[in-house]
């Protein structure tokens, strides 16, 4: 049996390992498919599915979990595929505040998605988690990308202090009983906001700085919450 397979990317024949995701293959390729959820350090889970690409299939395939196959004939930016990211797209603006997502702004022109065109739908309204001195959670911003859970699991910390909560459209990232951080397994490494594609999770001490503070009011701040935390415990 081969170990190579080849396929068709948008006309150009290619010729790649077995295994090789779509995307992977593409930017051989030197196409660039757009992503939010894929990192190149994590586990790909094919949340997002703007990576979506047309395969000749009833349904479009997410190109970051879709292995290639043998006489594949791949188009990553057809009439079809632009309508589907648009829509994505779309539906991301009108329930997510997307305002610290530069990323997914850029997508949102290229790709012509009018954030207005599901106004007055339900936006996600989640509380602001302040709830240690080292890093502030948004969820008003999340994409739910799942990042952030991959890199505190097995693809880096093993720290497993945040998981998915809820169903549909109430789905979201929260730690075990929805616990403060400080009660969790978390080791503050500091790893999910290094991830995080929107401002979802900040450093407390940015979120402090663009609040006014100065940068000793910052350092006071912190160095308090440090100390309070320290006593409680
Ligand atoms: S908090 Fe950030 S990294 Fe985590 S799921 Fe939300 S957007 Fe992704």
């Amino acid at each position: 049996m081969s170990n190579t397979v080849t396929l068709t990317i948008n006309d150009q024949e290619i010729t790649v390992p077995a295994g090789t995701t779509i995307l992977d293959a593409a930017k051989q390729l030197g196409i660039e498919i757009p992503v939010i959820c894929y990192h190149p350090h994590l586990t790909a889970n094919g949340l997002c599915r703007v990576c979506s690409v047309d395969t000749g299939g009833r349904v479009q395939a997410a190109a970051c979990v879709t292995p290639c196959n043998n006489g594949m004939k791949v188009q990553t930016d057809s009439d079809a595929v632009q309508r589907g990211r648009r829509t994505i797209l779309e539906m991301l603006a009108a329930t997510v505040d997307l305002a610290e997502a530069p990323q997914i702004l850029e997508l949102l022109a290229e790709y012509g998605a009018d954030a207005d065109r599901f106004a007055g739908g339900a936006r996600r309204e989640a509380p602001i988690h302040d709830d240690n001195p080292f890093y502030i959670r948004d969820y008003n911003q999340c994409v739910n990308c799942w990042r952030c859970v991959q890199v505190c699991a097995e693809d880096a910390q093993y720290a497993f202090a945040l998981s998915f909560a809820g169903r549909g459209f109430h789905t979201k990232i929260a730690t075990f009983l929805d616990d403060p951080m400080p009660d969790t397994t978390c080791v503050f490494c500091g790893q999910c906001v290094g991830v995080c594609p929107t401002g979802a999770l900040k450093p407390k001490r940015q979120a402090l700085l663009e609040q006014g503070l100065s940068p000793d009011e910052v350092f006071a701040q912190t160095r308090q919450s440090r100390r309070k935390k320290h006593i409680v415990s």
